[in-house]
């Protein structure tokens, strides 16, 4: 450390300006081409009490004009510490003060409002590469796979800061229109089905069809919700030119029925095209199913090429295989037959049926 050397009377000039006059440390300085801590040291070497607060500066303020001058003659300059390596104990001795550091929420909440709005400069206009987004959703579903109870704890998270801040919510809306409006495009996708390249991809669908089936093992109260919607719900169902058929020739006959009624009674409920409860002339509750030759795989007609139409007559057939179980009897009409039928083989096809054993193609 430099030793600066004062004579007597400099020694006193600094005392008095200090002790009597209030003059603060670095004004002394000034005086005396000293820095204000050399002013401190030789103060306390010659035995005077250091003021915690100076009084001096107790309540000063800077002009707004010297503060402005400070800012700009700040300007465009890079800090003066910019680019200087930490050494490797300064390093550490950071690293160990934060350790173990608990922010208050109190805090948190404070750094978060002062950052609401404020954009990021450092990633202003830049975009991530595919290759890096890519590789951080991997890295975070497998994160996700090992520690399922991480995902938890964000959701958990989220659903109460959204819960607390409702304003949140309303700002993203107000955002998600806003590109609607910027990217009409957007609304030209809505709706659509998944791309060829996903249809294909098994892992994908795998792991889609394990949430869903999840999904009803974590909320099994789900399904029987869904159930009971789909019995009250009134789908705009058109009848079909067949099905109208069917219904004049039954009220040609006197025979009461109603149109697509919900049947709950099997495991999975439907909507079927024509019931008749029993009545007179008929002893047991009629299921009519008008099949339309294209959309039931017609095995005379053979209209649809698609092997999807497997699992659809599958699906036909099981269901009347659980509706004869459940005691109703099933009559299935082809659109075919029904197109050059006469009221007199309608009736002889369902007495004629109810005399079978119930079900007759
Ligand atoms: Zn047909």
């Amino acid at each position: 450390m430099r030793k600066i050397k004062f004579t007597n009377n400099q020694m006193e000039e600094i005392v008095r300006l200090y002790s009597s006059e209030n003059k603060r440390p670095h004004c002394i300085g000034k005086k005396f081409n000293i820095s204000g801590h050399t002013v401190i040291r030789v103060l306390r070497e010659e035995g005077v009490k250091i003021k915690k607060v100076n009084p001096g500066t107790l309540g000063f303020k800077f002009s707004k004009e010297s503060i402005d001058n400070v800012r700009k003659s700040k300007l465009g300059k890079p800090s003066w510490n910019k680019g200087v390596p930490l050494s490797d104990t300064h390093r550490k001795n950071v690293s160990l003060s934060l350790k173990g550091r608990v922010i208050t929420k109190e805090t948190r909440n404070k750094i978060s409002v002062s950052k609401t709005g404020v954009p990021n400069k450092k990633l202003l206009g830049r975009k991530h590469t595919e290759e890096h987004r890519m590789n951080s959703k991997l890295s975070k579903i497998k994160l996700y796979e090992k520690n399922p109870e991480i995902k938890k704890k964000i959701s958990e998270t989220l659903k109460e800061t959204y819960k607390n801040n409702p304003s949140i919510i309303e700002a993203q809306k107000k955002k998600h229109k806003n590109t609607l409006k910027e990217h009409p495009e957007i609304l030209i996708n809505m709706g659509k089905k998944h791309s060829d390249t996903l249809k294909n991809n098994p892992q994908i669908i795998e792991r889609a069809r394990k949430k869903h089936r999840q999904f009803y093992i974590d909320h099994p109260e789900a399904k029987e919700k869904i159930k009971e919607a789909r019995a009250k719900q009134v789908l705009p169902k058109k009848d079909t030119s067949i099905e109208l058929k069917i219904q004049n020739f039954l009220s040609k006959l006197h025979i009461e029925f109603y149109t697509h009624k919900y049947i709950s009674e099997i495991t999975s409920g439907y909507q079927c095209d024509i019931f008749i409860p029993s009545q007179e002339g008929v002893s047991q509750k009629t299921i009519i199913e008008c099949d339309g030759c294209y959309w039931h795989g017609c095995p005379v007609c053979k209209l649809n090429k698609n092997p999807l139409i497997e699992h659809r007559i599958e699906i036909d057939k099981k269901r009347t295989k659980e509706l004869i179980e459940k005691g109703f009897r099933v009559v299935r009409f082809w659109e075919h037959d029904i197109k050059v039928m006469e009221l007199n083989n309608f009736k002889e096809e369902l007495i004629v049926q109810n005399k079978l054993r119930g079900f007759r193609r």
